[in-house]
């Protein structure tokens, strides 16, 4: 995966920058994703902070409340133009979720597991290989991460 990384929102008033690499890439298929997404699954690449800055726009923030695991206080991250979901933000984690659909290349991105499968729309096929979790990681997501860092370097 090569660095920078630049992506945006569906209008093209926020572009965004990644100069960091990103610490794994998964698909969340929880009810707040779906949603979120108005689709099945987010695809959810986790940056850390000091390696995503905004180039153009800035995104306006809401309060995520109904999300059943959260601890923290969690802030979605959005297009005010068009809507677009570009992160979320959890208070106080090293890393944001940028949402990897926002990309301007996607063609390189293989996700590395999927999360809340099991609220998971029922016609989605997951590969056999891939770290596959009922709800959220128990681990820090620790093996998304480690299996992560593995594929970028095989
Ligand atoms: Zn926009």
């Amino acid at each position: 995966m090569k660095l920078p990384m630049r992506g945006g929102c569906q209008c093209g008033a926020i572009r965004f920058e990644i100069t960091e690499r990103p610490l794994t890439l998964y698909c969340n298929h929880s009810e707040a994703s779906q949603q979120e997404t108005s689709s099945a699954f987010s695809m959810s690449l986790l940056v850390p902070r000091e390696g995503f800055k905004f180039l153009k726009g800035g995104p306006t923030a809401f309060e995520i409340k109904k999300e059943s695991t959260a601890k923290k206080p969690k802030m979605g991250l959005f297009c005010d133009k068009c809507g677009t979901r570009i992160a979320n933000d959890t208070k106080g984690n090293p890393s944001l979720s940028v949402r990897a659909s926002c990309l301007d290349d996607r063609a390189q991105l293989r996700p590395v597991g999927h999360i809340w499968v099991k609220s998971a729309q029922d016609w989605v096929v997951l590969h056999e290989d891939d770290l596959i979790y009922e709800e959220a990681p128990d681990d820090g997501y620790y093996a998304l991460m480690e299996r992560w860092a593995a594929q970028e370097h095989a």
